[in-house]
């Protein structure tokens, strides 16, 4: 199969959908690979590091467009692109549909065969090519909290780790998923005292399992959180209710209850946050402060740290590219039901239920 690699165009985005491990190994199955100029540049790989893997460098995103027969790509198609998907080629990368009509509206009609990464669905419901992302940003949430704990952006001042004769300083995950577990990893690998809070006593078990005694579980609940906001120096939001909007989980009135320079991380900002006051942020300007409380809510963190972030994700999602080379689309979803839920369109037709339900139109 001809699989091309375009340099992604979307404001920011400096990750690459296949690494040279990845071209080497689909060269080595006997597929073409064709990656646009500079699109790994970003994320460190340089276009001679593709040619030495087996990769044909093309100077243009027209010309990957052109020859491929399957697109693996990270975000999806931005407006320009549009009109270079090809009927009948097989596009593998986020889409996100539901949250864009434009962009379904222009898949449909471009005829392509669209699997998304966030809807590939392993039996036990986990989501495997989102997990990797949540466990950059959760590991990140603690770094860049860290980073906004100090004096000069208005944070309190605190040393998350401590020193020998002064209290480490005191961190509150909320939600022990995949962003809170890592989140509270790194928190305590630095030292600090955590507490990590959950509803649901299965991930809270875990918790307490495998963490050091200074990670502290508790049940999520108002009463618990209030209590904590006050004691607490930095805040990581990290709570998921799928399909849904993050819960309020911290109200405009408790930021008063807070001490001044305390620091919130809110990581499900990209489902609209777990705090009232939480509004989506860019790297470029990431923080804002509401009631002496600085807030960090960026909403593509990852998207910070893009050799960590493409290598992440290039390990997950190649298996499938591989797989989708090797036997087409048809057969590939046949033979692997997680793959077959990331089936979004073919064909003209919206072929996932969400998205279905999302656009009355859609049906
Ligand atoms: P996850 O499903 O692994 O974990 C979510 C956890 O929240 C679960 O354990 C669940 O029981 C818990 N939860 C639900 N309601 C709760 C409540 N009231 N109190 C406490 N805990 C509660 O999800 P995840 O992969 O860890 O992702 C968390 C969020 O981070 C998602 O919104 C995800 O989209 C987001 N995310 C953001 C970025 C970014 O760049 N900002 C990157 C990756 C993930």
């Amino acid at each position: 199969m001809k699989i091309g690699v375009p340099k992604e165009i979307k404001n920011n985005e400096s990750r690459v959908g296949m690494t040279p491990a990845g071209v080497y190994e689909l060269v080595k199955n006997g597929h073409s690979v064709y990656v646009q100029s500079t699109a790994g540049e970003g994320s460190g790989f340089f276009d001679k590091d593709y040619k030495k893997a087996g990769a044909i460098i093309l100077d243009t995103i027209g010309q990957v467009y052109a020859i491929s027969e399957m697109i693996v790509k990270v975000k999806e198609p931005v407006e320009q692109e549009y009109e270079m998907v090809q009927k009948g080629q097989i596009l593998f990368t986020y889409f996100h549909f539901a949250s864009s009509e434009a962009l379904t509206k222009a898949m449909i009609k471009s005829g392509a065969t669209c699997i998304a990464y966030e809807t590939v669905e392993d039996e036990d419901g986990t989501l495997p090519l989102l997990t990797p992302m949540s466990e950059v940003a959760g590991r990140m949430a603690i770094q860049q909290g860290a980073k906004y704990l100090e004096k000069p952006v208005k944070g309190r001042g605190v040393l998350l780790g401590g020193v020998p004769g002064v209290a480490p300083g005191r961190v509150l995950v909320l939600g022990a998923g995949v962003v809170g577990i890592q989140a509270a990893k790194m928190a305590a690998g630095l030292g600090a005292h955590v507490t990590i809070l959950d509803i649901n006593m299965k991930r809270l078990r875990y918790v307490n399992d495998v963490m050091p005694p200074h990670v502290v579980t508790e049940f999520s609940n108002e009463f618990n959180i209030r209590k904590h906001i006050k004691t607490h120096d930095l805040i990581v939001g990290g709570v998921l209710l799928k399909g849904a909007k993050a819960p309020n989980l911290i109200t405009r009135d408790m930021l008063k209850e807070m001490r001044p320079g305390t620091v919130i991380v809110d990581v499900a900002v990209d489902q609209g946050g777990c705090v009232e006051t939480t509004r989506p942020t860019t790297h470029e300007d990431p923080v804002y402060i509401v009631d002496d409380v600085v807030h960090y809510t960026v909403a593509n963190m990852p998207g910070a740290v893009p050799y960590t972030s493409t290598m992440a994700l290039t390990n997950v999602t190649l298996p499938y590219v591989l797989k989708l080379a090797n036997l087409g689309w048809e057969k590939a979803c046949e033979s692997d039901t997680s793959l077959q839920k990331g089936l979004n369109i073919t064909d003209g037709q919206v072929v996932y239920k969400e998205i279905v339900e999302a656009f009355d139109w859609a049906g």
